[in-house]
């Protein structure tokens, strides 16, 4: 028994969803055909301020396109709704921000928002989830399930390189990127292997006065102008293998290859999307490079990665050795009752969709069998 087994909870519900992304939203829909009633027996809680789950936060460049594309929700296409008819030249943030509001508004999804949820434990028969508002106020529901869908994005991954605590100019995650005009005139170094920091570069050409792209891996351009399906099936199937073991996620792009559109194309030809071999520190104006070159830079922007955000279920202890948690099927093995929606092999709007339909029937299963 923990402490918040000692206190009664606000509210029941049976069911509650933690996120509001592709993926809590797909869980909400087939939960909600499935029988349950949003609003009572299942509640959706997301501590954002807006519709649109990480992507309200992306940065304003950042179009859906080829790199970037956004699988319907179930359910999306019965409202006439299509990402793919989608207006390419607004930002996707507010694409996908207003697509999400509609799609809740039509299945009457009732999210609550802005509510974060600052623990989940376990309180006898149920699992206790405190939540917080910007007011202060904090609240307990008692759940018979919960469903985590919480993303990466409240977590970006910084790796440590010496040197890190002593560079003097401007260091930014990908969380923290706006727009190429803070860094107008500037000598930029980008770090990352993925499409953020294609995206970045791409972006920050012409704008900046220099940019050096540093990767930990020689980048694995793909031919096709689309992810190479049978790669995609086989990171997938990594990311499965790695949540199976409770192990840290690899990243899916050091699995596929990064599909070459006519931009990057583009870019590689004009030698902006030219990487070189990860520096081994910075000093106090810029990085330092294993042969001893020196690099000035003005600002370093760190477009390496995100982890699962799991913070809140740490009372759970869930987390192994190797860093992960134990996941089959989008559920806790080690804890029957949470399930973890968008987390390793369904981390991708698509597998977030097939995610949804999947853990909506489990979850049922421990409703009916209790
Ligand atoms: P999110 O969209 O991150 O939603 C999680 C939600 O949980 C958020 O709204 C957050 O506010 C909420 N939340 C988190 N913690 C708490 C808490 N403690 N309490 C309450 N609420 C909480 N995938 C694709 O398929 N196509 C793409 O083109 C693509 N582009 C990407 C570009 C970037 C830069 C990144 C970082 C990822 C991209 N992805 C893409 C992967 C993408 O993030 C997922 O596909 C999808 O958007 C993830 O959905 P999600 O619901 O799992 O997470």
């Amino acid at each position: 028994m923990t402490d918040d087994a000692q206190d009664p909870a606000d509210q029941y519900a049976r069911v509650v969803v933690i996120g509001a992304g592709q993926a809590g939203l797909s869980v909400g829909y087939h939960l909600r055909r499935l029988g349950l009633t949003p609003g009572s027996d299942l509640v959706l809680l997301d501590r954002a301020p807006s519709t649109g789950g990480a992507w309200q936060f992306r940065w304003e460049a950042l179009r859906l396109g080829a790199a970037h594309r956004v699988h319907d929700l179930p359910g999306m296409n019965a409202m006439g709704l299509r990402f793919d008819d989608a207006d390419r030249s607004r930002p996707a943030r507010d694409v996908v921000g207003e697509y999400y509001r509609r799609f809740e508004q039509h299945y009457d999804l009732r999210v609550r928002r802005p509510v974060a949820v600052s623990s989940v434990s376990r309180a006898h028969d149920r699992l206790c989830v405190v939540t917080s508002s910007p007011d202060g106020r904090t609240a307990r529901i008692a759940a018979e399930v919960v469903v985590n869908a919480s993303g990466t994005w409240g977590t970006p991954f910084v790796p440590w390189y010496p040197g890190r605590d002593v560079f003097r100019g401007r260091q930014v995650d990908t969380t923290e990127y706006r727009n190429a005009t803070e860094f107008a005139g500037q000598d930029v170094v980008v770090v990352g292997g993925g499409t953020s920091a294609i995206g970045f570069l791409l972006e920050l050409d012409g704008v900046a006065a220099r940019t050096r792209w540093f990767t930990r891996r020689p980048m694995v351009w793909s031919d096709t102008a689309a992810l190479d399906l049978e790669a995609a099936v086989a990171a997938v199937d990594e990311q499965d293998r790695a949540a199976r073991a409770g192990e840290t996620l690899p990243s899916i792009v050091s699995g596929t290859g990064v599909p070459v559109t006519r931009r990057i194309r583009a870019g590689i030809d004009r030698g902006v999307l030219r990487e070189s071999p990860m520096f081994t520190r910075l000093d106090e104006t810029g990085v330092v490079t294993a042969d001893g070159e020196h690099v000035h830079a003005d600002a370093v922007v760190w477009a390496t990665g995100f982890r699962a955000d799991l913070r809140h279920l740490a009372p759970l202890h869930l987390r192994t050795a190797a860093g992960g948690v134990v996941v089959e099927d989008g559920r806790s093995v080690d804890e029957p009752r949470l399930f973890l929606a968008g987390y390793g092999p369904q981390a991708s709007t698509i597998g977030a969709n097939r995610a949804g339909r999947r853990i909506a029937r489990q979850v049922m299963d421990v409703l009916t069998a209790e």
